[in-house]
């Protein structure tokens, strides 16, 4: 039985060498191989360096992925699970916010719970603020509503899979992608564990405010229509209003004359319609820039450097 844990590492310098100290100490004795996968993700620092004596190092079995450039932490988990090769596959960070010993325990989980195929972490506890936390909830209300997919609010990349799994994923070829939508959308048994984040042992975090807020609307684009709805519901609201306005002009007009030149309300509906359509335009403009990107059919990530281990060489 063999273990693939894939490490998205972005300026992860000071974290890449404890880290795999860390997880060979977590592993020792655990009665099965693994191999660590460590995707640079177009790093500014000396990741890649660090990496390349880890790969040398030979204290375990490791493949570095080398990207050209930053193309994102889901670009990097995409082209870790193209190169693992265990019968499990763990999806952890660099930084040991998440602990390897954990891993060792959704292992043991899978191997005694033959009906399971993916165990999921999610943070029962987050040290984050007040108006994070509102966001974040909001956002999986809306998407679990909006969505035919459920996701499990807190539940993290942080998980250990089958092959099976795995393969699935593969088989999600989107130039967008949204590592929880795709979770939940390939289905599988899953059991959820809490654990609680712990700091980072190096550096700071590389989500901003506005890349979660990217990132949430490309999680509701990437997996509903129903925003798309929105411009058909609005103009039906409006159609009826109108009618019903029609006849209480035309009464107006038939029963008391009009005196009012109505300035002010003409205005008012030209702004009001006119934001209306330019919002549903931005809409459709959010879905149409995506089937654009899509359809150039560029690849996920470009990797200018891949080391395997020698026997896989
Ligand atoms: N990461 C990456 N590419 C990016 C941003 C982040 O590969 O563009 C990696 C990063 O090195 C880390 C993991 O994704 O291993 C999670 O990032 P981070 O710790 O910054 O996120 P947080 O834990 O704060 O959610
Ligand atoms: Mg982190």
């Amino acid at each position: 039985m063999k273990l693939s844990l894939i490490v998205p590492c972005y300026n992860e310098a000071e974290n890449v060498e404890l880290f795999q100290e860390e997880t060979i100490k977590a592993f020792q004795g655990c009665g099965y191989s693994f191999e660590i996968i460590y995707v640079d993700d177009g790093s500014a620092d000396a990741t890649l360096h660090n990496l390349r004596k880890l790969h040398a190092g030979g204290k375990c079995p490791v493949k570095v992925i080398s990207f050209s450039r930053n193309f994102g932490k889901e670009a990097g988990l995409y082209a870790g699970l193209q190169y693992a090769s265990g019968d499990y596959i763990s999806l952890i960070d660099a930084d040991l916010q998440q602990r390897p010993e954990i891993v060792r325990e959704m292992v043991q989980f899978l191997d005694e719970n033959p009906d399971y195929d993916v165990v999921a972490a999610y943070q029962d506890r987050r040290n984050e603020g007040k108006v994070l936390s509102f966001f974040k909830k909001s956002f999986y209300r809306i998407i679990n509503k909006m969505s035919h997919v459920t996701l499990q609010p807190e539940a993290s990349d942080f998980r250990t899979f089958r092959k099976s799994v795995r393969d699935s994923i593969l088989t999600l070829g989107e130039y967008h992608r949204f590592s929880k939508g795709i979770f939940a959308w390939v289905g599988y048994k899953t059991h959820f564990i809490p654990y609680t984040a712990c700091q980072r042992a190096f550096g700071t975090t590389k989500w901003s405010f506005k890349k979660l807020m990217n990132y949430a609307i490309e999680g509701i684009i990437g997996f509903s229509t129903a925003p798309l709805r929105l411009a058909t519901f609005l103009g039906s609201i409006s159609g009826i209003a109108a009618v019903l306005y029609l006849i209480a002009v035309v009464l107006q007009k038939l029963f008391w004359g009009i005196d009012v030149p109505g300035y002010a309300t003409i205005i008012v509906l030209i702004l009001f319609f006119g934001s209306v359509q330019l919002f549903c335009i931005g809409i459709i403009g959010e879905y149409v820039g995506r089937i654009f990107e899509q359809s150039k059919n560029r690849p996920i990530y470009i990797a200018k450097e891949i080391l395997l281990p020698p026997d896989e060489t």
